[in-house]
């Protein structure tokens, strides 16, 4: 197999904060993504998964072990990582296309550059009308929207995703989970995708992994083989559910372990 596009390697967090005692919060991990993987993060709340994921968005430091993109050390945020977080990130000031080129005129793209870019991905979100239009003036999932696709403008090797589609009602979270699988259907972007949400970790996933409780280690890896391209149908098929119910154990099982601790 080829070498991943990110390696984490015995990897741990404790945070220590004066005068409280220390929580670790991830017992030494070892994880790798490969280029074009789905990776679905799924797990309990306060398992660790958002700092994980901040350990590889660069934003924190491991207390011990490492992580790398490319063979390089993780050492920081870095443009060749898009990422989404639930709550809504957009600058309030700019317009949704001014977000979207934010990055690009950061990277000196000419004018007429960073509108292709723009138009492509303003397009693919179907947020065309509303490109002057302010984070203010949009609904939640159309501030996601834009913030997907300022993620991909960039043309980063990966997205990492924290619960983006957390804080939006559940009809338009099915929508957002099929646009943003018919994306990666299309573009093969490497998505790092943390959620508590089992339907949501198995539908858009080609690989789940399944944090234990606090402290959190991935505890397992399934493979998620249905075919693509794949619509909302197949969260009601009998090989769906089953899986659903295997995983649905698992993280029960985990919930009373803690809970008993
Ligand atoms: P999840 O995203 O799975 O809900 P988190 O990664 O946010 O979990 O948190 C894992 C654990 O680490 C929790 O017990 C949380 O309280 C703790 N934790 C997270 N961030 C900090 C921090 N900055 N300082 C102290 N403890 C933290
Ligand atoms: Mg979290």
């Amino acid at each position: 197999m080829s070498s991943p596009l990110v390696a984490i390697e015995q990897l741990s967090k404790t945070f220590q904060s004066p005068g409280q005692s220390a929580v670790q919060a991830l017992t030494p991990i070892d994880f790798s993504i490969q280029e074009n993987d789905f990776v679905t993060v799924l797990g309990p709340s306060g398992c660790g998964k958002s700092t994980l994921l901040r350990i590889v968005a660069g934003l924190d430091n491991p207390t011990s072990g490492r992580v790398s993109l490319n063979n390089k050390p993780i050492l920081g945020p870095g443009a060749d990582r898009g990422m989404v977080f639930q709550s809504y990130t957009l600058f309030p000031w700019l317009t949704v296309a001014e977000n979207i080129c934010y990055g690009l005129v950061e990277k000196g793209l000419s004018k007429t550059q960073q509108q292709e870019i723009c138009q492509y991905y303003i397009n693919k979100v179907g947020l065309k009308d509303f490109a002057d239009h302010y984070p203010k003036q949009l609904s939640g999932g159309m501030q996601q929207r834009t913030a997907i696709a300022r993620a991909l403008a960039n043309s980063p090797k990966m997205l990492l995703m924290d619960e983006p589609f957390g804080a939006l009602d559940n009809q338009t979270r099915v929508m957002m989970q099929e646009l943003l699988l018919g994306i990666w259907e299309q573009e093969k972007t490497t998505v790092m995708f943390v959620t508590h949400d089992i339907d949501e970790a198995i539908f858009m996933a080609n690989r789940v992994a399944i944090f234990s409780a606090r402290p959190g280690r991935i505890k397992t890896e399934i493979a998620v083989d249905f075919p693509h391209p794949r619509d909302y149908t197949l969260k009601t098929s009998p090989e769906f559910m089953t899986l659903k119910s295997q995983i649905t154990e698992q993280i029960r099982q985990e919930m009373v372990d803690a809970f008993a601790a």
